[in-house]
């Protein structure tokens, strides 16, 4: 989504809207609508810039990235 670069599905990060902030559903537990990135932070930023959550998400006004960019951080280099 972020970087349009095709990828399997296992390697990308599920994200969903919670209380107007995009979360990481690295399990893909969570209901609703998921949008899908490469799990690094440049990839993040992309979307964000396209404001691709809230587009691919359906939601109006936009998403706080705060938790998933310090998710997508934490899980580089692991
Ligand atoms: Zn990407």
């Amino acid at each position: 989504m972020g970087c349009r670069e095709r990828s399997v599905k296992s390697e990308l990060l599920r994200t969903v809207a919670v209380e107007g902030e995009c979360a990481p559903d690295p399990r893909g537990t969570l209901p609703g609508r998921g949008a899908y990135v490469h799990p690094v932070p440049v990839c993040v930023d992309q979307a964000v810039r396209r404001k691709a959550f809230p587009r691919a998400l359906r939601v109006p006004g936009p998403l706080d990235v705060k938790a998933l960019r310090r998710y997508v951080e934490q899980a580089q280099g692991c």
